[in-house]
């Protein structure tokens, strides 16, 4: 079998960053400020390091203020509610993310409430779910955007094809569904619950991973030529006493099926942080257009 067309979100990725730098500057001549991303991080563990590293990274590439707000992880849901509710307040800060996951105590619906939904880049809090759902416009979860940006960015057909995505999360696996569905796929959603899970992966012609779990998928669940997108970034031992970053997918057995691939890391990571800040952008001129309105 002819080795895998790669799909490498990297140079996606460049594309959409250099458009925002030049849209970012723009910005600071109209509105006299660059505006602000704050991330929200209670406790920590490694993927979540790994990945803020990523976003505060891409800020200063774009130009854009990058905030990191550490809380400790014996803080309370009220204690992280009022620290969003300042950011919320604040018309420097035009985007918010809040790192998951949260330390178990503090209730998720709650802190994803507090969040003022005009900046709820990643679209977490209910409002915009519920406008992806039902079709309309709003903040669209960048990686579930990404793993669908990514397909359509590389010339792959979606319409009629059958597309399997592994998870459900509301952050990834859902939003991703609904988004190949806006597209015309016909799509399968598989879960923890799913009995014989190659069954169905071997139905689709285009697979979306999102699970979490190193290694789920192996090239003998899958049909030859599919499309597989790789959305996990799990941090494991290198073998030799060190860490490295991988999907879900395993990458050396799906290649040699696979008719395209996401390499873990340089896929779908890149272009979520390229999305996000797009969102940013969207939500801090709307933002400081309405400030405007609301000042004549
Ligand atoms: P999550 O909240 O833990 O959800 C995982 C989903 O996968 C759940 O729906 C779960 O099913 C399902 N699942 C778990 N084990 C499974 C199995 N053995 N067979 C079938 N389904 C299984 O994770 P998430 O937040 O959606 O993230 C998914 C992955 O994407 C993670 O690796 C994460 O690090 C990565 N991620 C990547 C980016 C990026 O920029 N590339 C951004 C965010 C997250 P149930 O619903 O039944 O529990």
């Amino acid at each position: 079998m002819s080795e895998p067309r790669l799909l490498a979100g990297s140079p996606i990725a460049a594309e959409i960053r250099a458009g925002l730098t030049t849209d970012f500057a723009a910005f600071k001549v109209k509105w006299g400020y660059s505006p602000t991303l704050a991330i929200v991080l209670v406790g920590a563990d490694a993927p979540s390091a790994v990945y803020l590293q990523q976003i505060l990274r891409t800020c200063q590439k774009v130009g854009v203020q990058g905030r990191l707000l550490e809380i400790g992880s014996h803080a309370e849901a009220d204690d992280v509610c009022n620290e969003i509710e300042r950011l919320n307040a604040d018309s420097a800060v035009a985007g918010i993310i809040v790192q998951m996951p949260l330390p178990a105590h503090i209730p998720l619906r709650t802190v994803i409430n507090a969040i003022d939904p005009a900046k709820d880049i990643d679209g977490i809090h209910p409002r915009n779910a519920g406008l992806l759902s039902l079709g309309y416009d709003g903040f669209l979860p960048a990686t579930a955007q990404a793993s669908v940006e990514i397909l359509k960015r590389s010339g792959i057909e979606i319409a009629g094809k059958r597309v399997v995505v592994i998870g459900r999360s509301n952050v990834v696996g859902k939003p991703a569904a609904l988004l190949l569905m806006r597209e015309d796929g016909t799509v399968s959603v598989l879960h923890s619950k799913t009995k014989d899970l190659a069954h169905h992966t071997r139905d689709a012609e285009i697979l979306v991973v999102a699970a979490g779990k190193p290694g789920l998928v192996t090239g003998e669940m899958l049909s030859p030529g599919v499309v597989v997108v790789d959305v996990g970034i799990n941090v494991v031992d290198d073998g030799e006493g060190g860490k490295k970053l991988v999907g879900d997918v395993d990458f050396a057995s799906a290649s040699a099926v696979a008719g395209a691939i996401t390499p873990v890391p340089g896929g779908v990571g890149p272009l979520t942080n390229a999305l996000l800040l797009s969102h940013l952008l969207q939500a801090a001129t709307a933002q400081a257009q309405s400030q405007a309105d609301a000042a004549r």
